[in-house]
């Protein structure tokens, strides 16, 4: 009989693969919808004409319900459960319902989400409303709806999912660790969307963590983006009536805005703003250069360190990574609205040959 080497599957799963530097116990359940394990992409243009050593993209957009919140969401949901929640409730600019819509039916949880009326991406809503979940759209902002779910969740016995549970950070911390361990050290810049600034928060922690445990032997500069139109951060007060094309981080009062101002300082970072144009010209680049179809709101990271590039950053010899949060199937309106030529033919070979030109 002849023995086959079995080449045993690595573990990607972050609850099992990270387990020992999160708050997991024997009481949690280790289910997973194959998040984390995310590929880090280079870049074929830009980072030749920003001159940097090297540019990634990481593909959160590749997460099982397309956005990185599933970090997050896998940890605090299994915490819910682990506490003998039966119910979840998020405020959500779009993905972070989808996300907590998905967990909860995998943990047979019932999940409310509360999201601003009108404002969010179709792709999202249209994952909410398939899982399941119990959708109230607000006459407001999405800051308007994190203030009601923060009340009701004191109220009544349900578990709030935003990210102002420590178990969303904690999870999505998970995403440094990857980066240093596919590039074997953390990056020298990790330019990064902020809206209500969980995930600039929870990479400053992980890249933290990883550098007093030895496993990295830098910290990278922390450079996060804001849509100029929701960008309470860089102007120093909140934004009443915050507005962007990037509906993820079209958010005026941003829940972690201290730990997020941290992260910047600590890592000698800087929090800047991009315009909706800048922000479609990168989603459009991220497209049609790098083959990377994303969200708006994640072409804020890239339209950020081009716009930093074009005033005098020094990229030279330095790596970053852009984290790409979401994917580009979220938001078909965004991606209908860019100018196309679409030609039309009838169906016959001479007529769609007329049509390409070629005759
Ligand atoms: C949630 C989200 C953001 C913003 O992240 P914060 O943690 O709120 O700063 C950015 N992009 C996408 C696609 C998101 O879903």
């Amino acid at each position: 009989m002849t023995s086959r080497a079995v080449r045993k599957p690595s573990t990607r799963f972050i609850l099992e693969r990270y387990g020992d530097l999160l708050p997991i116990t024997d009481r949690t359940p280790m289910v997973s919808l194959g998040e984390g394990g995310t590929p880090l992409v280079r870049s074929r243009s830009i980072e030749r004409e920003l001159g940097l050593k090297a540019l990634y993209f990481k593909l959160e957009s590749m997460n099982p319900t397309g956005s990185f919140k599933d970090r997050g969401m896998v940890l605090a949901i299994a915490k819910a459960v682990e506490d003998r929640a039966e119910a979840v409730i998020c405020a959500s600019t779009g993905n972070t319902s989808a996300s907590a819509a998905a967990y909860a039916v995998r943990h047979g949880l019932k999940a409310y989400v509360i999201v601003p009326d009108g404002q969010i991406a179709m792709g999202k809503l249209a994952q909410a409303i398939v899982h399941g979940a119990t959708i109230v759209q607000l006459a407001g902002s999405f800051d308007d709806a994190l203030n009601v779910v923060r009340e009701i969740a004191t109220r009544h016995p349900v578990a709030l999912v935003n990210s102002v549970n420590q178990h969303r950070i904690e999870g999505q911390k998970t995403g440094a660790f990857e980066i240093v361990d596919d590039l074997g050290d953390a990056p020298e810049i990790l330019c990064i969307p902020v809206g209500n600034a969980g995930n600039i928060t929870a990479y400053w922690r992980g890249f933290s963590e990883y550098y007093r445990l030895e496993r990295a032997g830098q910290r990278p500069q922390m450079w996060g983006f804001q849509a100029a139109g929701a960008a309470p951060i860089v102007n120093g007060a909140p934004v009443e009536h915050p507005e962007t094309v990037a509906s993820a981080i079209r958010i005026g009062n941003p829940a972690s805005w201290q730990q997020a101002v941290e992260a910047r300082d600590d890592s000698g970072g800087r929090i800047r703003a991009v315009t909706d144009e800048e922000i479609l010209e990168a989603y459009r680049r991220l497209a049609a250069e790098e083959a990377v179809f994303c969200e708006p709101a994640s072409a804020a990271s890239v339209a950020g360190l081009i716009r930093q590039h074009r005033e005098g950053a020094d990229l030279s010899g330095k790596t970053a990574v852009c984290i790409i949060t979401g994917n580009g199937l979220k938001d078909p309106d965004t991606a209908l609205g860019i100018a196309a030529t679409i030609h039309r033919a009838e169906s016959d070979l001479a007529s769609v040959e007329r049509a390409l030109g070629w005759v």
